[in-house]
């Protein structure tokens, strides 16, 4: 691509940016440092990442059994919700795989939850690949769907869901290992990398928007005047280039802030074994009258600044010793 395309290219990205987004554009430097510390802890876990996960070391379940065994857990955890009622809404679309394909990473973690097109009807999809992983996936979904507006998300909704679905996510993965069931590692590893892949994309994209939103400009010449350095220009390029007119930095956000909230939001609720303050934020997120500035007050941080960042790391670090190693 050309210096000229690649102008283009991020003029539109400007121009056509979503309203969410733009909340994250003017206050770029503070989302952009929330990409390092998640790349600096991660970078230690995944640099001999081996990401195949393995279907035989993995409990098989059908569909019915990983609806009971969430239900369960969601009765052992005191939440008032049944699975069940995605279904009898027609909110639940099973996506079917043959889980002896080679090509399996993505349909192992296949999942996605978003409003129809043309009903604005709220709606989950899923994998099915007849294996108690499958019912991991769809719990993370659920916790996206229990804070699912009827009439769209607002901004800190948005920002937080990620967070709670993942913490959701970390909560019922603990239980089903507690509970004796097989799981394969690297399913669990997988879900962590993504995190890691997506704050370097967004580091690298951030960087670049960074610079044009000072400069106006995004060529190696500009680059280096500002940031006295041309080091990571070709890679900032090289991701920029292949990312879609559909990519976020809202969503990019809210992954990484999930990534960095989770583990510090699940050791949170072992502590106690009490579900409650998570609930609670589940329905504080949705309230017309909230920021993040309060969300955060609510989880005892002050909204993920150096202060915050140590105490979190400590989870991650934590975590990543006890469940990722
Ligand atoms: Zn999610």
């Amino acid at each position: 691509m050309e210096d000229r395309e690649l102008y283009f290219k991020m003029n539109d990205f400007v121009v056509n940016m979503h309203p969410w987004d733009e909340t994250i554009y003017e206050e770029l430097p503070t989302f952009c440092s929330f990409n390092i510390p998640v790349i600096e802890l991660l970078e230690p876990v995944f640099s001999d990442y081996n990401d195949e996960i393995d279907a035989s070391k993995i409990e098989k379940k059908a569909f019915y059994e990983n609806i009971k065994l969430i239900n369960e857990f969601y009765k052992k955890i005191g939440l008032k919700f049944n699975a069940n009622n995605v279904i009898k809404n027609n909110a639940l679309d099973y996506v079917f795989y043959d889980y002896d394909d080679p090509d399996k990473i993505n349909r192992f973690k296949n999942g996605c939850n978003y409003y129809t097109s043309e009903d604005y009807r709220k709606e989950i999809e899923v994998c099915n690949n007849g294996l108690i992983t499958d019912s991991i996936v769809l719990v993370h979904e659920l916790s996206h769907y229990r804070n699912q507006r009827d009439k769209g998300r607002t901004i800190v909704g948005r920002f937080f869901t990620e967070t709670l679905a993942l913490t959701d996510e970390l909560i019922y993965y603990d239980y089903l290992l507690n509970n004796g069931h097989k799981i394969d590692k690297n399913f669990i590893r997988s879900s962590f990398y993504f995190y890691y892949q997506n704050a370097i994309e967004a580091f690298s994209v951030m960087d670049l928007l960074l610079l044009f939103s000072e400069y106006g400009g995004i060529t190696e010449k500009d680059y280096e005047t500002f940031y006295n350095t041309t080091d990571d220009y070709k890679e900032n390029i090289e991701v920029f280039k292949d990312i879609t007119n559909d990519y976020s930095i809202l969503v990019a956000t809210g992954y990484n802030v999930s990534f960095l909230l989770a583990p510090y939001l699940f050791y949170k609720y072992k502590k106690n074994n009490d579900y409650f303050f998570l609930e609670y934020l589940n329905e504080l997120i949705n309230e017309p009258n909230i920021d993040t500035d309060d969300c955060f007050e609510e989880i005892g941080l002050n909204g993920i600044d150096e202060d915050d960042v140590k105490v979190l790391s400590k989870s991650i670090k934590r975590f990543t010793n006890e469940y990722l190693k």
